[in-house]
């Protein structure tokens, strides 16, 4: 698992503050609480790789962590969305530098979006998922805390969701279930994203 190397490198709050524009990176996004550090964590075999984001004052700011040996593939940690509501509260600031982000990143080679299994597919969410797909990127939803529900439920959760997906996006956006806790689903995780990183 190459991702197991990945290490913090930096945090930016502004363009000027992003490595060079010619690799590969993934973006990971997700509310506050749904896991995405968790999943971060467990897809890169770390117990505290994700910790960093979420430092007080780095909350808007995109956290980049590079994998060794290479120098242009990158894990992008996107802040976690609050708990007010979305996307009216987005601080005007924050709003232009993803924007912009999203719109002309070159390296951006695909979207990560963290969604809990019993909250999938809230407006922020198909707010992330809508920014990678007008821009023609690849997006992969993974449905956390599937440790939560049963099999059964899980199943249900994951066909409600594809559909919904399936209706709003086309093929642009996969699906998967997972548990930070159990690890189900880190394998299929991993070969997304090191598919488009192309590790
Ligand atoms: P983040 O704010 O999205 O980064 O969320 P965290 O990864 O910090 O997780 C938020 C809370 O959910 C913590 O209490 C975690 O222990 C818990 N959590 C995260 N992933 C899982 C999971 O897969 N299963 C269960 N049962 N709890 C989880």
């Amino acid at each position: 698992n190459p991702l197991a190397r990945a290490q913090y490198m930096l945090a930016a709050h502004n363009t000027g503050q992003l490595p060079p524009d010619g690799g590969f990176e993934v973006a990971f996004a997700g509310r506050s609480n749904a896991g995405k550090s968790s999943a971060l964590n467990a897809i890169c075999q770390q117990n505290a790789l994700a910790r960093v984001s979420k430092t007080p004052g780095r909350t808007q700011q995109l956290v980049f962590f590079d994998i060794p040996p290479t120098t242009d593939r990158f894990l992008v940690d996107l802040p976690g969305y609050g708990y007010a509501k979305v996307p009216k509260d987005l601080q005007a600031h924050w709003q232009a530098f993803i924007d912009k982000y999203f719109r002309t990143r070159e390296a951006l080679k695909g979207l990560v979006v963290v969604m809990d299994i019993r909250h999938p597919l809230k407006d922020y969410d198909k707010q992330m998922l809508g920014y990678a797909v007008s821009r023609g990127l690849p997006a992969h939803a993974i449905l956390t805390k599937a440790d939560k529900l049963g099999r059964g439920a899980q199943g249900n959760a994951l066909l409600a969701v594809r559909k919904e997906m399936q209706a709003e996006y086309r093929d642009a956006v996969s699906v998967q279930l997972f548990s930070g806790e159990s690890k189900q689903g880190v394998d299929e995780a991993r070969a997304v994203i090191g598919g488009w990183l192309e590790l």
